[in-house]
């Protein structure tokens, strides 16, 4: 009677057993899958140029005076008139967002008058140091890897 007993435990806990391993995941295999995010996420930010490769930002600080979390720092000076860097005579020298006290809220992109700064939906955020997450102006400039 223990012996029919146990067999019937192990029977059912077998079953449990295949039942989860036929079950639909609620995981995805990352990253050889990723998945979908609303148009509206918010990921890492971007600088953006205009049609002929000018930088937008025109170094206002209404970012940075807008970021609750004290995020953005901007540099801005007059650009050399022989050299324009921006479609104004004024731009952005130095820009840093720090990744770490970013809250993703996008209060910086919707103050932006020039739609220089904007969210895109790239959120691989990790470093092996701290510092790393701080994204200079070289690097918002750039293209992000997953877009
Ligand atoms: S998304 Fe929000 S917290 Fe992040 S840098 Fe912009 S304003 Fe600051
Ligand atoms: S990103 Fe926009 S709001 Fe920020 S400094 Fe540049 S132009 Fe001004």
């Amino acid at each position: 009677m223990i012996m029919l007993e146990g067999a019937i435990a192990i029977v059912k806990e077998f079953s449990t057993v295949f039942k989860g391993l036929t079950m639909p995941r609620d995981t995805y295999p990352y990253p050889e899958k990723r998945r979908e995010y609303a148009p509206r996420f918010r990921g890492k930010h971007m600088l953006a140029k205009d049609t002929d490769g000018h930088e937008l930002c025109v170094g206002c600080g209404l970012c940075e005076a807008v970021c609750p979390a004290h995020a953005i720092r901007v540099v801005a000076q007059e650009a050399p008139s022989d050299k324009p860097v921006s479609w104004t005579s004024r731009y952005a020298v130095d820009f840093e967002v720090d990744m770490i006290r970013c809250i993703f809220c996008g209060m910086c992109e919707e103050a932006c008058p020039t739609n220089a700064i904007q969210l895109t939906p790239f959120n691989e955020l990790a470093a092996y140091n701290r510092l790393n997450m701080i994204a200079d102006k070289e690097e918002l400039l750039r293209p992000a890897r997953q877009r």
